[in-house]
């Protein structure tokens, strides 16, 4: 479904996904998409043209009325039968997100995981769209609401969760009655047309769910498409802030996920064990190519030197190899380029004078020679003016900074501009109770090393880590998909003649 064998051998050409079919890239803009693995180019993508994302909403838009009427029941039904398949797919969905990311496949599969799990969510929509009401407001009047679907909703997703993040909107989208346009990653791609396959074998009927790919034109024709009403956008910080601007400046209900930096707090009363396994998996796990990986680790008082001596040998050992590999810890980054730009990262740390415990540049994996390989790296003594702190890396790339205290450390925290998510690993409840209560940071993990919420609560961070109002799926999505409207009822037996010129009031 979805790709077509032509060129170099191996190499397949994909295509989008529109009304119910493959649709052919009509431009002549494509994209490589590696397995980085191997360092080799596996599939070529159509970059859309404007007149294929006109396409895609046109179809989501014809498609609209008959799905808004379809009862939730029915479509939940269909959500019930696509959770069904998403589990027999599993590993082949797994399969896909490694072979195109990198990360390794039990990661990968967790990914896919917490993508199941907000269809499950989406599963329970009848329960989920029911409303209040209220008998006998006044004088034979009742007053309820609803909440109805938007129209056309678009997505725009990155590339770190291929499966994960657009599951994070299309199924509560379209549970809710809307009709979704999806512009994933085109670095890897796959998965997309993987779901689309899934969705339209579940029974969902054509133009519900479409899959344009593309880069900048196509998410530019999208802000500007008069027919999409809202945007969900999940990617780097200074995307989601022109996604932001962009779309509700046409008017758009917008949700733009942006960057982090997110640090883990490591208390002088942490358990030292538990603290040194949580930040060597949430830094390295998936190559620190996670917008929740740990990059920041906050010393506090006499901890710093145990914790660095803990964490160099651990980080040496990393066993780094493909992602189809069952022993690998941790697999390449995602593209060439990017591998570049955390090198270039590392080169800008020592340049600043950052102290550099484990350098992972210059690693290679035997049999994976051009393989976008980076070992794990570890700097102590980082300051806060230090480009490796101020920005997000996306990379194997964890940083010890030495604060004296609990309260520098929730001070440091709240002074970074991201804010995504933080840990703090400590045994003194209170400190946990004050951490938890005073830090500015939108998810917060408690001897958690990456706090992310359960698809019935939400997702969100704070400050540039999110722009828009409401965090996504959980009960922020069905409010962020659903437009309120509010209905107070009379008969006519109930109303009294003349005309009232006062301000009604119960009576
Ligand atoms: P990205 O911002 O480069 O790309 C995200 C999406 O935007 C892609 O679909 C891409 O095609 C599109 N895009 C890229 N450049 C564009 C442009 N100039 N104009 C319009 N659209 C454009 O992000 P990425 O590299 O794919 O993903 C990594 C980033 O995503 C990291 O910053 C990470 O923290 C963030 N992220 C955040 C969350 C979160 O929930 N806050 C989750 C996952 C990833």
């Amino acid at each position: 479904m979805g790709e077509t064998h032509q060129g170099e051998a191996g190499v397949r050409t994909l295509t989008h996904f529109v009304n119910g079919k493959p649709l052919a890239g009509t431009s002549d803009r494509y994209g490589d998409v590696f397995n980085p693995a191997f360092g080799k180019v596996s599939a070529r993508v159509p970059l859309a043209s404007v007149a294929e994302v006109d396409a895609a909403v046109a179809a989501a838009q014809a498609a609209f009325p008959a799905w808004a009427e379809t009862a939730p029941v029915k479509r939940a039904r269909i959500l019930f039968k696509f959770k069904d398949l998403l589990d027999q797919h599993h590993d082949e969905l797994a399969g896909l997100v490694t072979r195109e990311h990198g990360k390794v496949f039990a990661d990968a599969r967790g990914e896919v995981m917490r993508g199941i799990e907000v269809v499950e969510f989406a599963c329970g929509i009848p329960n989920l769209l029911k409303t209040d009401f209220t008998d006998q407001i006044g004088g034979g009047i009742d007053n309820w609401n609803l909440r109805q679907p938007l129209g056309v909703v678009a997505g725009i997703t990155p590339f770190n969760f291929p499966m994960m993040v657009p599951c994070w909107m299309f199924p509560i989208a379209i549970a809710c009655g809307n009709t979704f346009v999806l512009k994933p990653s085109e670095r890897d791609p796959s998965a997309a047309l993987r779901l689309a396959g899934l969705l339209k074998e579940a029974g969902l009927p054509d133009g519900v769910f479409n899959v344009v790919h593309g880069d900048k034109v196509a998410v530019d024709a999208l802000l500007a498409h008069p027919d999409v009403t809202a945007l969900s956008f999940v990617g780097s910080t200074p995307i989601a802030g022109y996604i932001y601007a962009e779309g509700t400046k046409h008017g758009k209900r917008v949700q733009a996920l942006g960057g982090a930096k997110n640090h883990l707090v490591v208390m002088p009363d942490a358990d030292l064990d538990q603290a040194v396994d949580a930040l060597i998996g949430a830094a390295y796990g998936s190559a620190g190519e996670r917008c929740m990986a740990i990059s920041v680790a906050v010393a506090v008082g006499h901890i710093a030197d145990e914790l660095v001596e803990r964490l160099a040998p651990r980080v040496k050992a990393l066993n780094i190899g493909s992602g189809m590999d069952g022993a690998s810890e941790m697999g390449p980054l995602v593209t060439d380029a990017h591998r570049e730009k955390v090198r270039g990262y590392i080169e800008a740390g020592v340049s600043a004078g950052a102290k550099l415990v484990v350098d992972g540049r210059g690693h290679t994996v035997e049999g994976h020679e051009n393989g976008f390989f980076l070992g794990g790296t570890l700097f102590d003594d980082v300051k806060t003016d230090m480009t490796i702190y101020r920005e997000e890396i996306f990379g194997p790339v964890l940083s010890v900074v030495r604060v004296p205290d609990f309260a520098s450390a929730v001070e440091l925290v709240n002074a970074h501009e991201f804010a995504n998510g933080v840990s703090c690993y400590t045994s003194d409840g209170g400190v946990a109770r004050t951490f938890s209560r005073q830090i500015k940071v939108g998810m917060v993990g408690i001897n958690v090393p990456i706090p992310v919420p359960m698809a019935w609560h939400s997702f969100g961070g704070w400050k540039r880590s999110l722009f828009g109002d409401h965090h996504a799926y959980g009960e922020e999505g069905v409010r962020f998909y659903t437009r309120y409207k509010s209905i107070m009822q009379r008969w006519p037996d109930s109303i009294a003649k003349g005309a009232e010129f006062t301000m009604p009031v119960a009576k």
